[in-house]
């Protein structure tokens, strides 16, 4: 796969960059290795200067890194900023955090008389961070900024299409002074998955990314018996309620399901609507949609971006075409979009029954699959259908009833009135065909470290 930097919007190649070589690939091996020999040792405080120095970098030259991010996938300007705050802030969590988050834990034991058993949480070396282009600062910082302040070293293998974002990570970590050779960018190769997973310093890798790379990656690690955390794809259940704020809600499901040109794994995919509703409220989502106006991901006005490539334009196109064999109808409910540039005209799909298969796919783009629910319970049993188990969101005025919801739907996230927004001091993960594994806070933090027991027994114990 080559590397290059191509505009969305301008769908010119700006500039192209050559795959690493298996010895770069050695070398950086080597050198993260060594950095990591030392950097386990490092005190907390020190992680921590680090992260908050990044953090401050970020939002120095926020501009700087968002106009990167449009260049490169074509997201808009003002949602670009919001990433590299969102990134910052995460850098901050874990300076402020991290020191407790990893903390020895005492166990409690049957009988404390006879010894004191601690659990005590060390790093484990390399981690093979394989990123998507979705988020191109948030999706590499959600990885490094746990894993460095766990003690660990992270090699990235961003996506192909975000070659000057994923260099720009690398510049990042090193003028807030981290060790050299700690984080580093490759330009890895497929060929290079195996070659870095089998490598004895390597203690696993953390892919967001699609199911079919999910599968090859994780069996890649599997096979070297090295653990693995996948973040994959979702097809997120937005369950309105008869009881919900209607006009709120459609205000949030048309921010859902187009934030980002709707390329988000927790985008507000499937919108499930109690019956004694849907009508007001389909009518409104169809007004909010023809709102929004596709054009120059910098115009401060323009609120629906071009998609990542062309390729990915032609590939949804080919899902809609599938869906609708399938038996889906689509209806187009969003304004022209311009010819040039990767844009993707909103639509609305329905006829998405038990029969049509549509109903289980992924759209990753501003299609929005729509559902009548008969009452609470098939709107729960709709939101459920699904093989993925990533996020979801319930609107109701009734909070208790949206926690009891809630706690039906079989995912890894649920927000209560309020689309799925990754923030920093949230976990983030799924279940089922989403993935395993979580991201972010404490979770996130331990899952590469050796939560190692150190037992203190008195010599004269039973045995
Ligand atoms: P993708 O095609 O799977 O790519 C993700 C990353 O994996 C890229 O760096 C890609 O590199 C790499 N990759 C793909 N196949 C590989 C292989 N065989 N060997 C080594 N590396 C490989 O996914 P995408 O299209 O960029 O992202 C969209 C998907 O990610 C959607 O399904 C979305 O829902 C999911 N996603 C999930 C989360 C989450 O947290 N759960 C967050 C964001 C996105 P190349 O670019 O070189 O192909």
């Amino acid at each position: 796969m080559a590397y290059a930097t191509t505009n969305p919007y301008t769908e010119e190649v700006v500039a192209t960059f050559p795959e690493a070589t298996d010895q770069e690939v050695q070398t950086a091996l080597s050198e993260a290795h060594a950095a990591f020999e030392k950097w386990r040792d490092t005190s907390f405080a020190e992680r921590a200067r680090i992260m908050n120095a990044a953090a401050a970098i970020l939002r120095r030259d926020i501009d700087k890194y968002a106009r990167l991010a449009t260049l490169e996938m074509g997201k808009t300007f003002a949602e670009a900023k919001g990433e590299v705050i969102l990134s910052a802030e995460i850098f901050e969590y874990y300076g402020k955090y991290s020191e407790d988050l990893l903390k020895p834990e005492s166990l409690p034991v049957a009988d404390p008389a006879t010894g004191k058993a601690t659990l005590v949480h060390e790093p484990l070396g390399i981690v093979f961070a394989v990123e998507p282009w979705n988020f191109p600062f948030y999706q590499v910082v959600r990885i490094i900024a746990p894993q460095l302040s766990a003690g660990n070293a992270v090699l990235l293998k961003h996506a192909s299409n975000l070659p000057q974002c994923a260099a720009s990570c690398e510049e990042l970590m090193n003028e807030a002074g981290l060790p050299k050779g700690l984080f580093r960018n490759l330009y890895a190769a497929r060929s290079h998955t195996a070659l870095i997973l089998n490598d004895p310093r390597v203690c696993g890798v953390a892919l967001t990314g699609s199911e079919g790379a999910g599968s090859i990656i994780a069996g890649v690690a599997g096979k070297a018996l090295k653990k693995s955390m996948m973040e994959l794809g979702g097809a997120d259940a937005f369950l309105v309620l008869d009881d919900a704020d209607v006009e709120k809600a459609v205000k949030w499901a048309v921010m859902g399901r187009h934030w980002n040109a709707g390329q988000v794994c927790v985008s507000a995919k499937r919108l499930i609507v109690d019956d004694t509703i849907y009508d007001r409220f389909v009518d409104l989502y169809k007004k909010g949609v023809a709102e929004l106006k596709a054009g120059d991901p910098m115009d401060p006005s323009t609120t629906l971006a071009p998609l990542s490539s062309r390729a990915a334009v032609e590939d949804l196109h080919r899902q809609v075409e599938e869906a609708v064999k399938h038996g889906a109808k689509v209806e187009v409910i969003g304004q022209e979009v311009p010819e040039k540039g990767t844009f993707f005209r909103p639509l609305l799909m329905t006829g998405l029954d038990g029969e049509n298969e549509a109903r289980h796919w992924e759209f990753f783009g501003p299609v929005t699959q729509l559902y009548r629910a008969k009452d609470e319970a098939d709107a729960i049993r709709i939101a459920n259908d699904s093989p993925y188990g990533l996020g979801g969101a319930v609107f109701t005025k009734d909070e208790a009833r949206g926690v009891r919801v809630a706690s039906k739907i079989r995912t890894g996230m649920v927000n209560i009135n309020h689309p799925l927004i990754p923030k920093a001091d949230l976990p983030f993960g799924g279940v089922a065909r989403s993935g395993f594994g979580r991201e972010l806070v404490g979770l996130g933090i331990k899952e590469f470290v050796n939560h190692k027991l150190i037992n203190v027994v008195d010599i004269d114990a039973p045995a």
